[in-house]
Parts: C-alpha cells; structure tokens; sequence
C-alpha cells in the first residue's frame, strides 16, 4: 500500500519519528486515546501509519485544546482553524510559520520583487503572515495591503503601478477583485510577473482578467490548510489542480480518494497525523517535468451530505445552478428536522432586474431550473419523490453566511425550528 504515500518507504520511515511523537500526544488526549489503545505504541513503517485512524477537524481541535502546545523558541501564534459557530477554533504556529522549507524548495519570489500581500491580516488568520515569511526569506520588498474595501481599489492600484508592483498574493477570491476592478477601471499593472495563491482553488476566470491588466504575470500556487500549513506548491508550469509535497509532509490517499497528512517536520506544533482536510485527490506526475509523485486536488468530499439516506453532491448542483444565465452565485440549505431532510433550497443570487423585493426573480426562471436540477439529480427527485414540492429553488437578496468568519458556504443544514422561528 506504500504507493498510495507520496514518498517511498526509504524517503519517509527515517522520519517517522515525528509522526510516533504525534501519535504518543494524541494518546494523552482523554477523548482521543480509546481510538490509539490497542496501536502498537512504536510507528516505524508507513504501513503501521497506513493502519492508523485518521483524524479530522474536530479530532484535532479536541487535541490542541487539551495540548495546548508551545513553540520551543520564539512566539507561539494562535490562529482560527474553522468553527463554524460561536468562538473560533484554535491552530498553533510558531513565528516562521513553516516557511523555511517552503522556501527551500519554491522561490516565486526573489531579491528584485515588489510584493503585495493582499492576503487579510488579522482576525486570527494565518495566511498574510506565512506569506510575510516567505517574502522575509526572499529579501524582497513588501507593500502588507491586507484586505481593503470597494471603494479603495481605484487609489491602491495607481499606488501599486506607480510603486512598480511585481508579484501579488491572495486568495483567489480576493485576487479576483482586484483584478477585475483594474481591468474594468482600464488600470495596468505592467510590471506585475507573478500571482501567489493559496487559501481555494484557482479560479479559471481570473486568467482572462489577468491578461488584460498584467499580460506577464503568470500563477504560483501553494496548498495547504490552517492545520496543516503549506503542504506543496506549484508553479506557472503545473497545472493549477496540482501540487508537489514538500518533503516535510507526507500525503496519503485513502479509501474514496480521501487526502490524509501527517507531518514530518519536528518543529511542528500541531499534532497532525493521518489528518484530513477533506479535499479528495490522487498522486501523479506532474506534466511539468519535476520528478517525483504530485498531488493532483480533485475538490472536496464532505461536499457529499446525506439527504434521507441518499448521497446528494451538493458542489454539482451548485455549478449546475450557476451556470444558469443570470445566477451569479448558488447555496443549498438543507432544512432538518430530528436528523431528517424535511427540506432541499436552492437559493440563487442573481444579477439581472430586481431591486429591493424582487431579488431579480424576473431575470432567471426557477420554476423551469427547479423542473431541470429536479430531474437531473437522482438523489433529488428519488428523496422528495413524494412531496416534491420541498424541494425548492428561489432567488433571494443575500445567501445565508457566518457572521464571524465571513465565509459562504456551498452548503448549510439548519434545523426546521430555525426556520419557523
Ligand atoms: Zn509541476
């Protein structure tokens, strides 16, 4: 089974004394140690690692926050590692965030680089400061933007041309804004070579805006998680799905193709053994040319929620929904009562007619895309088979998001006493 890892036996097992740390942690921690008791306390080979339960979110936060661990120099920075309600969860870092071996593999940046941070600092967020450390390493210079509001984008972008801004980083989300105010404002940034991702999937559209404003800029990509950190990276001649493991971590594929990590870095603080993020994905070679097993991420597999024992894919039924002319946004709600689906929403955010009120119900017509997405999707119409008329599909002003984190999610399951109240 070792070629499910994506480093061979000879290049892991030596490090593996890492992963049993992890494992002797997590066997203090009370709520997690009947999973380990009858584990061979040693860990020497990547089948014994295979053969290990694998941790998810909770797991870990249920470890750290009995752990609570401490860098052995330096700070120990607290950042948000999800919640998605009350206080958020806490992930450790110690100052460098990892960067080193980042670093010593992956250089988008160098000496002569302007570089913008346009990840948002603060709010406990890790990903402005891990990017700050790798431009530290470079020894470039750093404009720390962070996140700023609609209104501002004008001023900024004639800052950053005239400051001959060369590299810019941020989610692609955010990357997106900035991008397609420049290119609708007609601004360029002709000195920009490189774009750092990290945080979600690269955006295919965001290309065609990034030619208009900055024709040489070309993608550099990082994955990872607030867990795990930087687990690989990409270049502009990778395929923006794919990545290559840093040494350091070691990527494992599971049954349904789920992704696993553990951690072969001593420095770590988190105890991440076998952790899943959730992303699905398979090792391959990278067109590239870098020798070596890639990480091909195939999207996420907790987007699969069970509707009255049924798997429903709700990422399919949103891109279907928003491929819709006039949609430009699609979330389902799943309503539940005592753990069943009493009900499926689609909500869509439109840009078309509307105005307060009418929430553009004009421009799209739900009742023919209910008729369609009903039809399309089995899970669908063979759960609401008979009474049909709870699964809906409407357009609405706003989409049901997390006050704290800001995040929309693909998906929401709320409990019908929510929705009468
Ligand atoms: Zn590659």
């Amino acid at each position: 089974m070792t070629d499910a890892f994506s480093l061979p036996p000879e290049a892991a097992e030596p490090h593996l004394s890492v992963a049993a740390r992890a494992l002797g942690l997590l066997r203090t921690v009370p709520a997690l140690a009947p999973r380990y008791a009858d584990r061979p306390a040693d860990l020497t080979t990547l089948d014994e690692l295979a053969a290990l339960p694998p941790l998810v979110k909770d797991d870990l936060n249920v470890a750290l926050a009995h752990l609570e661990p401490r860098a052995a120099t330096g700070a120990t920075w607290l950042f948000q590692s999800g919640g998605s309600t009350g206080a958020p969860k806490v992930g450790y870092a110690p100052t460098g965030f990892y960067m080193a071996g980042v670093h010593a593999h992956w250089q988008p940046l160098d000496r002569d680089d302007t570089f913008v941070n346009a990840w948002g600092a603060g709010r406990m967020w890790g990903a402005h400061f891990l990017a700050a450390a790798l431009a530290d390493l470079a020894g470039c210079r750093v404009i720390a933007l962070g996140s700023v509001t609609r209104e501002e984008y004008g001023d900024w972008l004639g800052f950053l041309a005239d400051q001959r801004a060369t590299a810019i980083g941020g989610t692609p989300s955010v990357l997106r804004l900035w991008f397609a105010h420049a290119r609708a404002a007609g601004l360029k940034l002709p000195a920009l070579r490189k774009v750092l991702w990290l945080g979600e999937a690269w955006q295919p559209q965001l290309a065609e805006d990034i030619a208009a404003v900055a024709p040489q800029a070309r993608r550099w990509g990082m994955f990872g998680s607030t867990e795990t950190w930087v687990v690989g990276t990409n270049t502009p001649d990778c395929p923006a799905d794919t990545f290559h493991p840093l040494p350091e971590q070691l990527v494992h594929v599971g049954p349904d193709g789920l992704l696993d990590f553990t951690t072969l870095n001593p420095e770590m603080l988190n105890p991440v053994l076998r952790y899943r993020t959730g992303d699905a994905g398979e090792l391959t070679s990278c067109p590239c040319g870098r020798p070596g097993r890639a990480m091909r991420v195939l999207g996420r597999r907790d987007s699969v929620v069970q509707v009255r024992g049924l798997g429903l894919h709700v990422d399919e039924l949103v891109a279907r929904a928003e491929r819709e002319p006039g949609v430009s946004r699609a979330q389902v709600v799943i309503t539940e009562h005592g753990g069943r689906a009493t009900g499926v929403d689609v909500l869509l955010l439109t840009h078309g007619s509307g105005g307060p009120g009418t929430a553009g119900e004009a421009a799209v017509d739900t009742a023919r895309l209910r008729t369609e997405l009903l039809s399309a999707t089995f899970t669908l119409s063979t759960a609401f088979q008979h009474d049909p008329e709870n699964f809906r599909v409407r357009a609405v002003e706003e989409l049901v998001s997390n006050d704290r984190t800001g995040k929309t999610a693909g998906f929401v399951v709320r409990a019908a006493d929510e929705e009468d109240a």
